[in-house]
This record gives C-alpha cells, structure tokens and sequence, in this order.
C-alpha cells in the first residue's frame, strides 16, 4: 500500500513520474490537472469555470479541488495512489489531512521534485499545452512561489518530504524516487 504526493514547480516533471510510477506499483494516478482538463473537454459546468482559470495560470478554487480529490480518493486503488498537482495551497493540505482521518487512510509521502526556473521554463515552452505560453508559465510559476512552496513546509514539518532532483534521464529520476520508497 503506497500513498504518495507528487509535488514540485509546473515542468518538473510530476506527471511523467506519477505515471510510470502508478504504472509499475499499480496505483491510482490522481492528477487534477487532468482531472480539469478532461472538464474542459467534456464542457461541463466545473470546465467552464476551469477554463478561464487555467487558461492564465492561476488557481481553481480550494474548496472546489478538495471536493474532487474527495471523490477521486474514495474510489482509489487497493494498492494507493500518487496524487499529481494536489495539494497546491497549505489550504488543500489541510483539507487533505481531514480527508484521510474521514477515509482512515494513513501516512502519506511526499516526492520533492526540484529543478531551476529556466531549466522547467524551457520543459514547458516545448511542451506545447494550451497554458505553456511565457506569458502563462510566468503566472503559474508565480503562483507556484507564493501559495504552493509554503506546502513544502507544511510537510517538512510533519518529517515526510523525500527530495529528488528532478533533472536528467526519466528512468534514471524514477529509479531514484522508486529507491526512496523501499
Ligand atoms: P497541472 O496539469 O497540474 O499543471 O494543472 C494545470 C492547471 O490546473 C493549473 O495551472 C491550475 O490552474 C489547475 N489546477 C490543477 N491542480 C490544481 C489544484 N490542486 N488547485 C488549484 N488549481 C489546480
């Protein structure tokens, strides 16, 4: 039983490694970034309102993310999950630490995943996603600095925060961060 959090600046390279990370130890890959996205296409209601907020970089409300990832934790995999973009507020954190009381889940660990500005700056301009212009990535790194970083305190704190450098082969940092687990 893993229960993981994937956490670290946009472009560091959370998705491909919850990914091959759920891949291999058979988890729930909970990303809310794709979560929306899929709103987005479906033109729901909750896509809608993502959409504009996306669109600039800035961050879909807490009690509207908490909700999600609620539901999505509830009908998780028997083997855990590795939530991919959540917690992104000290807010969501909180919110998340009740959630697992409410579903008696117990300890989680947190992936750090670190590389420089310029370095996830050029990840994202290749990437090509609708919100990976230098305009947006700008926002969304500033958004990152000033309401995401202080969760990394929040867990340091609790003493669960592994750090992995982020930078170099996909395989290569997967190893790495499957080592850290073991
Ligand atoms: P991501 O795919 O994780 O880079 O997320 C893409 C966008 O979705 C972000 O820039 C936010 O606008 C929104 N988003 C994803 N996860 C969250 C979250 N936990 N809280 C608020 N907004 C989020």
């Amino acid at each position: 039983m893993y229960q993981l959090i994937v956490f670290g600046p946009p472009g560091v390279g959370k998705g491909t490694q919850a990914e091959l990370i759920a891949k291999k130890l058979g988890l729930s890959h909970i990303s809310t970034g794709e979560i929306l996205r899929k709103a987005v296409s479906d033109g729901t209601e909750l896509g809608i309102k993502a959409k504009a907020i996306m669109d600039i970089g800035n961050l879909v409300p807490d009690e509207i993310m908490n909700g999600i990832v609620k539901e999505a934790l509830a009908g998780s995999s028997e083997n855990g999950f590795i939530l991919d973009g959540y917690p992104r507020t000290v807010e969501q954190a909180r919110a998340l630490t009740y959630t697992f009381s409410e579903l008696n889940m117990g300890e989680v660990t947190v992936i750090n995943l670190i590389a420089d500005d310029e370095e996830i700056t050029q990840r994202l301009l290749k990437r090509g996603r609708t919100d990976d212009t230098r305009e947006t990535i700008a926002n969304r790194l500033k958004v990152y600095y000033k309401s995401t970083e202080p969760v990394k305190q929040f867990y340091t704190e609790l003493g669960i925060v592994k750090d992995i450098y982020g930078v170099g082969d996909v395989d290569e940092i997967s190893k790495l961060l499957l080592e850290e687990l073991h």
